[in-house]
């Protein structure tokens, strides 16, 4: 159990933040010393949300553990450069799945198996765990007060006060105050309902946070410590801001960090110093100058599903002082003649990650068009895969070479299933079979890098560990003809069975990578591949200026 515990709900309307406000005061918190943990509670009842549409729920995001969680856990691990696991992100699925299956062994002894106590209980128990040797446990509960599936998480955490103790715990409601522009005005109804709503099932929140296009007045303030049982200190505004590091600075500036300080009887174990993110702030805030970048995916218009990568772009720009301007392209497009015009005004090339046939054929030609023209190109996951297949069929001249995934019958399946493999020093078959998880390769797993290579260069190591999330794999069978064409195999699993990142000679900057490196960039530790990349990208357009 941890020794202090702070709950956030939301209310009034859903994504106000509550993802990047739990990340925030995490960050504050760390920055006094105490050692926290972030988890979220989704009250959705798919058992893990890799399988589920990114579409509908944005980005799946991957932990070293390989568990596949939602977004907001990438919004904790940027802000406050912890490592978590599987224990920081349960779905109510998860919370049925336990209760049932103990009841299926008879470990209830024919007693009812019920919501109280026997729901409540679990969801508890896993909130204990996540918090264990913390000093302080922040709990998201997805979702908005006044939804059905929320109610068991709400009643849980009402108990928690009782197990954990009165001053131990803090409740942190986060609302929306709208601007209603006709009458010129701050209304904060919404926010007294909300609040209501959540007093009627018990929980009294300290904190209100709200949300609002602009700063809320004294009167508004007042009004809704007032109504809503607060002090007035206790109604934090976070206002819009141009880049969502500057949240915690705002909160900052609102005395959020002293009031839950304050509030938990917590003893700071230093002073915090928020030099460096000021710094990092203000360069996303006043770049030098851009350096625009094509982003050749499918679906570009959902930009949510790639929210890591997105964001890992901000962290190498800050670090250099540049704006990254994304293009977003969407690979289908590059499949019409005269797509070259769309590739034209761009200093660099990136293929993410992806599923699905659709847009193959683009993504290649994309390919094709850094390589021939040296533009700066990096390759990610389903664009290593890209990349491989380009390099195949163009250069080494396997004709119809393709990926096993799109084309069962190439007669050069260059990149193909892997039928099993070592995760932590347990071996993984494929599980074809099994319809949650196990078929892909999930997680961190080390990669060796080859010295005088750029990806050497890049990470100045030998030695690095990296997530994955994907099912296909380079072909050991042909690595000797593409090797003898010029694909140099920079990086590979320790025991040579995977191939791990490619790249190519003669070439300003040309590299993939099998693995997601959007998934350890951290505002104050960019990722180093992106960060040459966007680097090597602002160099090509220095070098188009001075043509
Ligand atoms: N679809 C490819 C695979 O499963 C690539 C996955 C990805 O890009 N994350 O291997």
């Amino acid at each position: 159990m941890a020794k202090k515990y702070i709950f956030i709900t939301g209310g009034v309307v859903s994504s106000l933040g509550k993802g990047i406000t739990s990340a925030s005061l995490g960050f504050l918190l760390m920055s006094y010393g105490l050692k926290i943990s972030i988890v979220k509670i989704d009250p959705y009842i798919n058992v893990d949300p890799g399988t589920m549409n990114p579409y509908q729920h944005g980005e799946v995001y991957v932990l070293d553990d390989g568990a596949e969680t939602d977004l907001d856990l990438g919004h904790y691990e940027r802000f406050t450069g912890l490592t978590l696991s599987k224990k920081n992100n349960f779905t109510t699925g998860q919370v049925y799945y336990s209760v049932i299956r103990r009841e299926r062994r008879g470990d209830y002894l024919g007693k009812t198996v019920q919501v109280i106590p026997h729901i409540t209980d679990e969801i508890k128990r896993r909130i204990k765990e996540a918090g264990k040797d913390k000093d302080v446990l922040i709990v998201e509960i997805g979702g908005t007060i006044g939804d059905i599936e929320g109610l068991p998480f709400l009643e849980a955490i009402r108990q928690m006060r009782y197990d954990a103790g009165r001053d131990n715990c803090l409740y942190i409601h986060l609302t929306l105050v709208p601007y209603i522009k006709v009458a010129g005005e701050l209304k904060t109804k919404p926010t007294q309902h909300s609040v209501k709503e959540l007093q009627s099932i018990g929980i009294s929140p300290d904190i209100i946070v709200c949300r609002s296009e602009k700063r809320l007045t004294k009167e508004a303030k007042e009004k809704i410590a007032m109504f809503c049982n607060v002090e007035k200190e206790a109604v934090i505004n976070a206002v819009d801001v141009d880049t969502v590091y500057e949240i915690p600075l705002r909160f900052r500036k609102e005395r959020l960090d002293d009031l839950v300080i304050k509030k938990l009887g917590i003893t700071p174990k230093k002073e915090p110093d928020f030099t460096e993110w000021e710094k990092m702030v203000e360069a996303i805030k006043k770049p030098k100058d851009t350096v625009r970048i094509a982003f050749v995916g499918k679906y570009v218009g959902l930009k949510e599903s790639y929210k890591s990568l997105v964001e890992s772009f901000v962290h190498a720009g800050a670090s250099l002082n540049l704006k990254v301007d994304l293009k977003w392209i969407e690979a289908e497009d590059l499949e019409n003649d005269g797509f070259e015009e769309l590739l034209k005004d761009v200093h660099g090339i990136l293929v993410p990650g992806g599923f699905g046939p659709r847009g193959i054929e683009g993504k290649i030609r994309a390919i094709k068009y850094a390589r021939e023209n040296n533009v700066p190109f990096l390759g990610i996951c389903l664009g290593m895969q890209a990349a491989v297949v380009e390099f195949a069929r163009n250069v080494a001249r396997l004709e119809g070479a393709h990926s096993e995934e799109f084309d069962k019958s190439s007669p050069h399946k260059v990149i193909h299933l892997a039928k099993k493999w070592e995760k932590d020093g347990k071996i993984i078959e494929r599980d074809e079979t099994s319809d949650k998880g196990g078929t892909m390769r999930l997680g961190a797993y080390p990669c060796v890098i080859k010295l005088s290579t750029l990806a050497y260069e890049v990470y100045k190591r030998k030695k690095i560990s990296e997530r994955h999330r994907h099912r296909y794999e380079f072909n050991n069978e042909y690595r000797d003809v593409l090797e003898r064409h010029g694909l140099v195999v920079s990086g590979e699993s320790p025991d040579r069975e995977f191939v791990e990142i490619v790249e190519l000679k003669d070439h300003p900057f040309f590299i993939a990578v099998q693995f997601h490196p959007e998934f350890k960039s951290r505002p104050l530790s960019p990722h180093p591949v992106i960060k040459m990349f966007v680097e090597k990208s602002y160099e090509s357009k220095g070098s188009e200026k001075a043509n």
